[in-house]
C-alpha cells in the first residue's frame, strides 16, 4: 500500500517548503560567492584558504541544485499519484524516510544497492 491521501499532501508541502529554502540558500550563496580578490595583501595561506571556501561554497551549491532536481521531480510524481513508490522496485518508501527527505525516489534497499556500486 502506498501513502494516504493526507500524508501525500503533508509531504507535498513539506517538499514546497524545501524547495523554497534551498532556493533561499542558492539565491544567498549567488550573492556571497564573489571571485576571491587575489590582490589582497592576506598572504598565502589565506588565499589557499579562501580559495578552498570557494570550492566548498560551489560543491555546496551544486548538491543543493542536484537537491532541488529530484524535488522537482518528486513534485511531478506527486501529481502522478504515483509519489513514494521506490523508482526502481516500486515498493513503498518507508514514511519515517520520506519525511526526513521527501525528494527520495528510492526505498533505503535500492539506495543502499547504488551507494554500494
Ligand atoms: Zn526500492
Amino acid at each position: 500500500m502506498g501513502l494516504s491521501e493526507t500524508e501525500q499532501q503533508r509531504l507535498g508541502e513539506k517538499l514546497l517548503q524545501v524547495k523554497k529554502e534551498i532556493e533561499q540558500l542558492l539565491c544567498d550563496s549567488v550573492n556571497s560567492s564573489r571571485p576571491v580578490d587575489l590582490g589582497l595583501s592576506i598572504g598565502r595561506l589565506s588565499r589557499v584558504d579562501a580559495l578552498q571556501q570557494q570550492a566548498m561554497a560551489k560543491a555546496n551549491r551544486e548538491a543543493h541544485q542536484r537537491r532541488l532536481v529530484l524535488i522537482e521531480a518528486a513534485l511531478h510524481i506527486l501529481k502522478s499519484g504515483r509519489y513514494g513508490l521506490c523508482r526502481s522496485c516500486e515498493e513503498p518508501i518507508n514514511l519515517k524516510r520520506l519525511e526526513a527527505r521527501p525528494e527520495t525516489p528510492f526505498c533505503i534497499e535500492c539506495q543502499t544497492d547504488r551507494e554500494g556500486k
